[in-house]
């Protein structure tokens, strides 16, 4: 996943606030990424940067965001997909060009022939510090042709292969630049004189910013004192927006394409109600991504909607922990169940997804524990049988539990009377889009671009070695 977000302000504004509303902005998009954050700010001469591995709210202090003054910014919150999570590969990452200086990049994505270009890279005499691929991307910006920061991010971007929403800031110039099939969000707004970036609505709502429009795929954008410009437009013959986004990554206070993701969500459910029935006296969500969908369900089913789980606030997302051990110990943590709501219920619960499986099963057993006589689980999205390769971290392909076994398998290794998977078309339909706006690879198997298989997040770090 990833957040990233960035502000342009006009001359003659309070050098404090730029990174100011960008540590703000970046609250807003603490659900993409909980490794590390950033902030770059530029002053127009040079740039100040400041990024530690944690949240949004213990990376900075206020020293932090009065050292980083300067009317331009740009921040990111990593969630790691190619580069283990280190704060060498914490961004935003700075690169220098003899003539032309420092560049900041931000990135939210994956890319997915980083090796590859890397490799070629070396053999120019090019040297790495990280094992990120927006390190790779960074370099291959630098080692492009050209005389400006514009001529050689058009030139590097066609090498490029993958998944990217890039945020770059320059002394003199913002840029926003989404992949040419969309697959990341990311929007343009304004507030004031000034003009905002991010991967979501809700941060430009956070700020008090306006939304102009998405960034559309393959285009780049620059921000500068001369205001907005399209400087290319690299769009493919189709767009492929994750179709992940509209499931469980993005806000639910965000609007993907125009369209409220929590309506989606909501519309998933109801669909839902129509292909996988139930018989059951309440309907609860596995909070807080399935709320919506759980709302749906229940409309249309027409069985009562009730909160069963409380989720602890002050547990992020679990799946966001990268290694298992933590992740199994953070189920325990996150739930608490409502005895009342459950006992001597039949219960259907709603849950987005189910990635590896390790989640569903606990929260199985602590609604049994809690009185519930039948369990009967939901998903708002089919089986994830493929790995992703498009910039989220959600297993390798053995590592998902769909790719193992059958649905019925699935349902006793969880311990259901029950279990329902959204079908494919479902899915779509509810997002307002078609197959071909979407990518949907991780149902599917097809991918935007052919994949190595065998890439994985450390892949850059055992090509090191
Ligand atoms: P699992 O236990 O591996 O089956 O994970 C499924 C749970 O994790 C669901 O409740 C989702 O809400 C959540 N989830 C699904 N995909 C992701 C992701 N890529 N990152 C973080 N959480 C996720």
């Amino acid at each position: 996943m990833c957040g990233v977000t960035g502000i342009w302000s006009p001359p003659g504004s309070d050098p404090t606030e730029a990174a100011r509303v960008t540590f703000f902005a970046l609250y807003a998009l603490q659900h993409r990424g909980q490794e590390s954050a950033g902030i770059a700010a530029t002053d127009g001469r040079d740039l100040r940067v400041v990024r530690r591995m944690g949240l949004v709210g213990q990376v900075f202090a206020e020293p932090d965001l009065g050292a980083l003054g300067g009317r331009a910014a740009l921040g990111h919150t990593r969630y790691s997909t190619t580069g283990s999570s280190r704060i060498e590969n914490a961004q935003p990452m700075v690169v220098r060009d003899e003539s032309l200086g420092e560049l900041a990049i931000g990135h939210n994505g994956n890319c997915i022939n980083a090796r590859d270009v890397r490799r070629d890279l070396e053999a120019e005499g090019v040297s790495f510090q990280t094992s990120s691929d927006t390190e790779v991307v960074a370099k291959a910006v630098v080692a492009a042709p050209g005389a400006t920061w514009d001529q050689k991010i058009v030139h590097a971007l066609p090498s490029l292969s993958g998944a990217w929403s890039l945020v770059i800031l320059t002394p003199r110039a913002l840029y926003a630049i989404r992949d040419p099939f969309g697959v990341r969000p990311l929007v343009v707004g304004r507030k004031g004189g000034s003009y905002l970036v991010a991967s979501e609505t809700s941060a430009l709502d956070t700020v008090g910013a306006e939304l102009v429009r998405d960034v559309l795929p393959g285009e780049v954008l620059r921000i500068d004192d001369a205001g907005l410009t399209r400087v290319a437009d690299m769009a493919a013959d189709r767009t492929g927006l994750c179709v992940f986004e509209h499931v469980y990554l993005a806000s639910a206070s965000s609007e993907l394409g125009g369209r409220s993701v929590y309506a989606t969500r909501e519309r998933m459910g109801e669909i839902l109600a129509e292909e996988r029935p139930a018989d059951a006296d309440v309907v609860i969500p596995v909070p807080d991504s399935a709320i919506p969908a759980a709302v749906g369900y229940a409309r249309t089913s027409g069985i009562p909607f009730r909160e069963g789980l409380i989720k602890n606030r002050y547990i992020g997302r679990t799946f966001i922990q990268p290694s298992q051990a933590l992740r199994q110990h953070s189920v325990a943590l996150k739930y608490n169940a409502l005895r009342d709501v459950l006992s001597g219920k039949r219960v259907v619960v709603v849950d987005d997804s189910i990635v590896r499986g390790s989640t569903s099963g606990p929260i199985v057993q602590l609604l049994r524990r809690s009185g519930a006589t039948e369990v009967h689980m939901r998903i708002c999205s089919p089986p994830i049988r493929h790995q992703c390769f498009f910039g989220v971290d959600m297993a390798r392909r053995d590592e998902l539990i769909a790719s193992q076994m059958e649905i019925e398998g699935i349902r006793q290794h969880i311990g259901t009377d029950s279990l329902g998977y959204l079908s494919l078309e479902g899915m779509i339909s509810a997002t307002g889009a078609t197959r071909r706006d979407l990518c949907t690879a991780c149902f599917t198997g097809d991918y935007l671009v052919p994949v190595q298989l065998e890439l994985s997040k450390e892949s850059l770090e055992r090509q090191r070695a």
